[in-house]
């Protein structure tokens, strides 16, 4: 292990870069207005895109949950902790992402270091995405696959890089929606590659799931692309408003996941009322069509404002709209300043993204007003632009 007077040089390795992480407390529900270190702050930084986290009938589900069954599963879902809530979610999952079956994972990261793993072994090579998430390039890591990575998003390199290979199994790993860009994987391109090459593609929903389509459920049924050509992930903690992760997947890929996904059998199952809250905030997913419509109004208008304004949004077609400031230090400032005005918009520095590209990252809420908005873009407008 580290000596102590090692883990205190690389604290303030950290701190001479601007580096340092600490945690904000937050005392309220998270919705369009969090209370921050006391503070009452608008938020422009949650993925609870729907407003669902704190929502009535979710709350409702989740306590005739704690009533019926307690607190926690008590175990491995494959030992004493599978509740019935697990099998009632899973079916009502692999309906609505018209899959023959589904998987839960206890989270988005657990699922991605689980999964890539046990679908891939040393003979095997992975195709992933520059910017893909942290979670899922521990996957790839542990899987001891070959990892090849290609420039985001560039469809040339990555049929180069297939053509290439030799691999008996070729495994592309991307997100529909991407994290910290707020872009899009060109889907459709992908999936002709797969096909061309042989290879499969692992998907991760993470941030379309609850938006992309009409009853949410993600980017690649909303391309009209075939479901079984495809391993697909989508997470529970997000748009959402719960807890937990899925697998969309045939029933004998379920039950080869179950038997090879360590994250999946040395782990506890998720807790009754979480199991609760998701399953109620699915069967909701096909009603949700005003409230999307309503969020796509805030997305636009931010969108075409911060356009005005001149800020660098990359390429972002989604809830997720960074604003790059380059700097670490002066995007921690602007963080400071904007939570002094009362909007928190967390700065996101790397090794999140890549050097030089720190920004502000800012998500939409279906909650959120044209008003606040407005509040946002005059404040950014009088800080980056007028400083
Ligand atoms: C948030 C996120 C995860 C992790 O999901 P958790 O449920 O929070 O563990 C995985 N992949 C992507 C793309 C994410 O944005």
């Amino acid at each position: 292990m580290l000596n102590t007077e090692e883990i205190y040089k690389k604290l303030d390795q950290l701190k001479e870069k601007n580096r340092l992480r600490s945690l904000r407390e937050v005392s309220s529900p998270n919705e369009r207005f969090i209370v921050l270190n006391g503070k009452k702050v608008l938020n422009m930084c949650s993925n609870n895109y729907l407003g669902l986290a704190n929502h009535p009938v979710l709350k409702e589900a989740a306590r005739a949950a704690l009533e019926k069954y307690g607190t926690g599963a008590g175990s491995s879902r494959l030992i004493s902790g599978n509740n019935e809530l697990n099998t009632q979610l899973e079916e009502a999952i692999a309906k609505w992402q018209e899959t023959e079956a589904c998987l839960l994972f206890s989270s988005g990261y657990l699922a991605n270091v689980g999964v890539i793993p046990a679908l891939t072994d040393r003979e095997s090579e992975i195709f992933a995405d520059k910017h893909i998430h942290a979670s899922m390039i521990d996957g790839c890591l542990i899987s001891r696959a070959r990892l090849t990575r290609y420039p985001h998003c560039d469809m040339d390199v990555l049929e180069k890089q297939l053509k290439k290979s030799s691999a008996k199994n070729k495994l592309i790993v991307t997100e529909s929606v991407f994290s910290m860009d707020g872009d899009l994987a060109p889907l459709p391109e992908i999936h002709s590659l797969a096909v061309r090459y042989g290879a499969m593609i692992y998907l991760d929903e993470a941030h379309a799931i609850g938006l992309g389509g009409d009853d949410g459920s993600g980017c690649w049924l909303a391309a009209d692309l075939p479901q079984e050509e495809s391993i697909r992930i989508g997470t529970l903690g997000k748009a959402i408003g719960s807890y937990g992760a899925f697998v969309a997947c045939s029933k004998k890929m379920r039950e080869y996941l179950l038997n090879h996904a360590r994250s999946f059998f040395f782990n506890t199952g998720l807790p009754a009322p979480v199991l609760a809250a998701s399953l109620a905030a699915v069967k909701m997913m096909p009603e949700l069509g005003p409230v999307r419509d309503s969020l796509w109004e805030k997305i636009i208008y931010l969108h075409h404002h911060l356009r005005r304004i001149n800020v660098n949004m990359m390429d972002s077609a989604s809830a997720i709209i960074p604003i790059v400031i380059g700097d670490d230090k002066e995007t921690m400032r602007i963080t400071q300043e904007l939570l002094d005005r009362g909007i928190y918009m967390q700065g996101i520095r790397p090794p999140t993204v890549p050097e030089g590209t720190a920004r502000l990252r800012s998500t939409c809420m279906a909650q959120h007003t044209i008003e606040d908005m407005d509040l946002v873009l005059n404040a950014l407008d009088e800080i980056i632009n007028k400083k």
